[in-house]
């Protein structure tokens, strides 16, 4: 698409912003029930476009994709009413007679830019916000997932409103041009190298950015937990889509004698949940391309290899594998893995792990298995992560009052749920005084006189 097609595109959004078109309630839930209908009406569509993509099975599709943001379309509209009022203050003594408000009015226009692990549902979760808090919006797929960037270009237009939501496809050239248009929000999700750059663009305009990114979310367990029960959750939150999950577990930190006990664990949980032949398994996804794969090969020699370690690059098949004494330094320790490989790391104690987690970026998620109390409140107070977990690795995401983001290098600002709606609205600062009776001019307003003196002394004095 040519640069100036796109800023017809934006320019038109705009105006329909400006004309006031995507404001009234109304129109809101209008496009959020219309969102639902196409989540349901396409839903065989939109499974076979995540198939094609990353071999996703469509129960898998279902939990973690349509059926996740019909929910979330659900709950929007079940509290829009909700989020749309404004908030009373209470206004200063001194300021009376005035009242106070929060105003939540829509942003403009939003620029989504979208991953290709959850191709679907990180398109279109912030969009719900997008709607619901009155904006317009571009929304833009990744082309790396093209079946189901070609299916959102083909049906949002049928079902939203083409006057207030258009998707743009493509890859860096069709990116780099729409960082160039003046968005009044950007939401990214994605890697951060790319973030930097959206970013950087983002600075020029001072346009505020949403950065949804990953890292190594770690998880920590020790012997008062059951490593049979902690291995199955371990396992199900890692392999999902093959382990190509923002908050997927990265890596387990704990002693020696606990990984020894729970490296068997995680491989009867790997068997149990994927069976014994994976590779034949239709539930079990794929590696997005061959890049992604080569590079995720490269790490299997960097552990021995307690289960999995088989591939096969013509289908971009590898099976979930888990690494042994894996060195902290390894190559699959320096960078997030986003693939269905588990190194085990093995740490001397809990302080140990707490500096291993405090002294490396601030994760997505951090998962503790503990049943020690004091273990547990020592996660919470001296390590930063986007989310912390006991014993619920990934659940975080499918809580609606949860804010979901990162911090620091694994992302900055969040959503879902009311805080989606807040993501993509401003909260003007509204006050209202009458004219009569004029108590600025007998109070604040020079020429000050003793009388006044008295009164401001008197009004601060009971103030302090
Ligand atoms: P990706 O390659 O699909 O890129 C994301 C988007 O950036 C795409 O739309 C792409 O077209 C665009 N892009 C790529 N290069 C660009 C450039 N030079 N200029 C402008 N735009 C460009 O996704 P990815 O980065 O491979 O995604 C994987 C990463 O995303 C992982 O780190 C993962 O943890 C993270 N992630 C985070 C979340 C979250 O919710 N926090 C969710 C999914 C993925």
């Amino acid at each position: 698409m040519s640069e100036s097609a796109i800023t017809t595109i934006v320019t038109g959004l705009r105006h329909s912003f400006i004309q006031g078109v995507t404001r009234p309630e109304k129109w809101r839930r209008r496009q959020l029930q219309q969102l639902r209908r196409m989540l349901i009406e396409c839903e065989a569509d939109l499974e076979q476009a995540l198939y094609d993509d990353l071999r996703k099975a469509p129960l898998e599709a279902q939990l973690t994709e349509i059926g996740f943001l019909v929910g979330e379309v659900d709950d929007a509209l079940a509290q829009l009413s909700k989020w749309m009022r404004p908030r009373r203050v209470a206004t200063p003594l001194a300021l009376q007679p005035a009242t106070a408000k929060v105003v939540r009015e829509p942003l403009g226009v939003a620029l989504i830019i979208a991953p290709w692990n959850y191709p679907l549902m990180l398109a279109l979760s912030p969009l719900i916000g997008a709607l619901s808090a009155g904006n317009a919006a571009v929304v833009k797929p990744s082309e790396l997932a093209p079946a189901t960037s070609r299916a959102l270009a083909l049906l949002l237009p049928e079902y939203l409103d083409r006057r207030a939501v258009t998707v743009i496809e493509g890859g860096v050239p069709e990116t780099t041009e729409l960082l160039h248009q003046r968005f009044d929000h950007i939401f990214y999700t994605g890697g951060g190298r790319v973030a930097r750059i959206v970013s950087a663009a983002a600075a020029e305009q001072l346009t505020p950015v949403t950065l949804e990114l990953g890292g190594k979310s770690p998880v920590y367990i020790d012997g008062t937990v059951n490593l049979a029960e902690a291995a199955k959750r371990i396992a199900w939150a890692k392999f999902m889509n093959a382990g190509q999950t923002c908050v997927a577990p990265d890596y387990v930190l704990g002693t020696p004698e606990v990984l020894a006990r729970l490296a068997p664990q995680l491989a009867h949980a790997v068997h149990e949940l994927d069976g014994s032949a994976v590779q034949r398994n239709p539930d079990y996804g794929r590696i997005i391309n061959d890049s992604q794969f080569s590079r995720l090969v490269s790490y299997l020699d960097d552990g021995e290899i307690v289960t999995g370690g088989s591939h096969d690059a013509a289908t971009r098949y590898i099976a979930p594998t888990v690494l042994a004494r894996v060195h902290r330094d390894a190559a699959v320790m320096r960078e997030e893995i986003f693939g269905p490989i588990l190194p085990l790391i093995e740490v001397q104690d809990l302080d140990d792990a707490l500096s291993f987690v405090t002294g490396r970026d601030k994760p997505l998620a951090a998962y503790i298995f503990s049943d020690a109390h004091t273990t547990k409140q020592r996660w919470q107070n001296e390590t930063s992560s986007g989310a912390l977990t006991f014993g619920a690795p990934v659940l975080h995401l499918s809580v609606p009052g949860l804010p979901f983001g990162g911090v620091g290098a694994s992302g900055q600002g969040a959503y879902h749920g009311e805080r989606s709606f807040l993501t993509f609205s401003h909260e003007k600062a509204v006050l209202s005084k009458p004219l009569q009776p004029d108590t600025l001019a007998a109070t604040i307003m020079p020429p000050f006189t003793k009388t006044k003196e008295k009164i401001v002394r008197g009004v601060l004095g009971r103030l302090r």
